[in-house]
């Protein structure tokens, strides 16, 4: 740190994200990206002219993307908001609607972004333990007077709350923004992009890194009533308008319009996650019923580190977080059956020992 950073952010501890490494070769299960290409119509949307192009600016307002996200939502394109991944559209939700006078409110064990946001611009944050089944209660976040945010599926643990639950959460804060983290909804979790019109208070986030193969691109998006979405671009509009660049526009439209792909791939990612639980519970896992890319296990006394570190030893990587509460678990993202099979593999070696 240098003597000229601004006191506010002296102590401030900023989001880890997940390893990227570059010393060798991992079977690599721990950021929850895909283990598919985007569709292919996106690498053909991205050639030596549009490569060109990139000498100019892109479309601030995002409209031909914007337009493509619409089409597939059946909303009007001033319900949708687009930003270089859902990370900054979650930054921008806590910037704007969670003041001094306003706290925020999410599980305490969540994505762990949340309360990184809400340490950089000190916001009040409510943070509410998880039932002992790791499941959220959304009678807790009724009526609490803060913005509430909740990932759907959860994250690490995977389990969503039903659309119905949602309604509820919905319904007790009407007057405060629910913000829903849809990032892993598409793997069999009920998305409540369709409530989007009825309730003047709902954000959806959700994001083109995981079930659309886009994780490098950065892109995300945001549906929510016109004057949310008016707020949030007041934000971009305040920040970097340029934010989405061209070639990631167009390798979000290419890939939004191929429904049959982004299904087929979901499908398989859904299958692999099915094939990976019931080996891992042969083998004394405990698994959490998971409907995002990734599972969040653990071994009645085998130690979280010792196993997180023999897997990398033995080249697999996976998630491992320091909580107390879920310290012995990992969170593994569901790659190819191959990719699975190495970590199988793996835990049956060390099992050995
Ligand atoms: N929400 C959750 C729950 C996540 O796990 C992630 C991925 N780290 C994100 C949002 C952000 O994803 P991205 O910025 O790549 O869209």
């Amino acid at each position: 740190m240098s003597r000229f950073l601004d006191r506010r952010f002296a102590y401030l501890e900023t989001y880890t994200p997940g390893e990227q490494p570059l010393d060798k070769q991992y079977v690599k299960l721990n950021t929850n990206e895909s283990p598919y290409p985007p569709a292919p119509g996106v690498i053909a949307a991205i050639g030596a002219e549009e490569v060109a192009d990139l000498r100019l600016y892109s479309d601030p307002a995002t409209r031909a993307l914007s337009a493509a996200i619409a089409e597939r939502f059946g909303v009007t394109p001033d319900m949708v908001y687009t930003g270089n991944g859902s990370d900054d559209i979650l930054n921008f939700t806590f910037m704007a609607f969670c003041g001094r006078d306003k706290g925020a409110v999410f599980p305490e064990i969540s994505y762990g972004f949340y309360e990184v946001y809400g340490a950089l611009y000190g916001i009040d944050c409510k943070q509410i333990p998880l039932k002992p089944d790791f499941t959220i209660d959304p009678a807790d976040y009724y009526e609490l007077g803060r913005t509430v945010v909740i990932a759907n599926p959860n994250a690490p643990t995977g389990i969503a709350l039903t659309e119905d639950q949602i309604v509820g959460i919905l319904e007790y804060n009407r007057d405060d923004v629910v913000l829903i983290d849809e990032a892993y909804v598409d793997f069999g979790a009920e998305s409540c992009a369709g409530l989007v019109g009825q309730y003047k208070n709902l954000i959806v986030a959700q994001t083109f890194s995981k079930s659309r193969s886009l994780a490098g691109a950065r892109l995300g998006f945001a549906l929510g009533d016109r004057a949310l979405i008016a707020d949030l671009n007041k934000i971009k509009f305040s920040t970097n308008p340029y934010c989405i660049n061209r070639l990631t526009s167009l390798a979000g439209i290419a890939a939004i319009r191929d429904e049959a792909y982004f299904r087929a791939n979901c499908q398989k990612i859904m299958d692999t996650r099915a094939y990976t639980t019931a080996e891992l519970e042969k083998r004394g896992f405990e698994v959490l019923p998971s409907s995002a890319n990734f599972i969040f296990a653990r071994k009645a006394g085998v130690d979280g580190d010792a196993l997180y570190e023999g897997l990398r030893a033995r080249g697999v990587l996976v998630r491992h977080f320091t909580k107390p509460s879920i310290r012995d678990w990992q969170r593994i993202t569901i790659g190819t059956r191959e990719q699975m099979d190495a970590l199988l593999a793996a835990i049956d070696d060390m099992s050995k020992e």
